[in-house]
């Protein structure tokens, strides 16, 4: 199957308010120029040097999305073009952002990654974190940066049951909030997870492994 055939077979089964990153880690930049090229312009990636990469040579309005855990000495770079940092784990990450984004005098849209999953390894913050987050951005800080919602990875785990209960917990949290932060993106559902995800409230799936193939290396 080409990666046009495979783009719009995933696109079948997305809703169209459901936006689409199709998650380009480890593919060439070949790859991502012809999936590109078959009308796709959300590309998602999770290791900053290979973002910086792809994006000097690829075309200027790819849509790059930052998934995966960003270090903060990292931030600088991926500023000066990052369209939505999806993995904000802690205050203090959001506070270099901040700081980067003043300095190249831009607004950066970021969501909230919260830890759903009962997996000790996964990123995120707590409900409760998130919310003190929330307050202190409507309270005026983070003048450079929107919080345009929330993300949210399920557990690993063939217990549909569960994986439905994780993303709906977050689907609960953003509509008890959304109207008073203003929040209107909600990121969660995978390869393997996303119709569950889409059934519990999802607006943004991150899609690797269902569009490229499976990936020849674990990350
Ligand atoms: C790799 C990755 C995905 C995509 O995973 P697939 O199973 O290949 O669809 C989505 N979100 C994050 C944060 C990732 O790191």
């Amino acid at each position: 199957m080409t990666l046009d055939e495979s783009l719009k077979n995933t696109l079948k089964t997305i809703p169209e308010n459901v936006t689409l990153v199709a998650v380009s880690k480890t593919r060439t930049s070949d790859e991502i120029l012809e999936m590109y090229q078959a009308g796709q312009r959300d590309f998602g990636e999770n290791k900053v040097q290979e973002l910086m990469r792809k994006q000097e040579i690829l075309p200027t309005d790819i849509r790059w999305h930052q998934i995966g855990h960003l270090q903060k000495n990292k931030v600088k770079q991926i500023i000066p073009f990052s369209y939505l940092i999806h993995s904000v784990d802690s205050e203090k990450l959001l506070q270099t952002i901040e700081k980067e984004a003043a300095k190249n005098n831009r607004n950066v849209s970021v969501l909230l990654q919260i830890k759903i999953a009962q997996e000790e390894t996964k990123y995120g913050l707590s409900f409760e974190g998130a919310l003190n987050i929330l307050r202190e951005k409507k309270s005026g800080k983070f003048s450079h940066i929107t919080i345009e919602g929330l993300m949210g990875m399920a557990s690993f785990t063939d217990d549909l049951k569960q994986i439905k209960e994780e993303f709906c917990s977050l689907y609960h949290f953003y509509t008890q909030h959304q109207k008073d932060f203003n929040l209107t993106i909600l990121s969660m559902g995978m390869s393997d997870d996303y119709p569950i995800a889409i059934e519990c409230g999802s607006t943004m799936v991150r899609i690797g492994t269902k569009l490229f193939g499976k990936r020849d290396y674990a990350v």
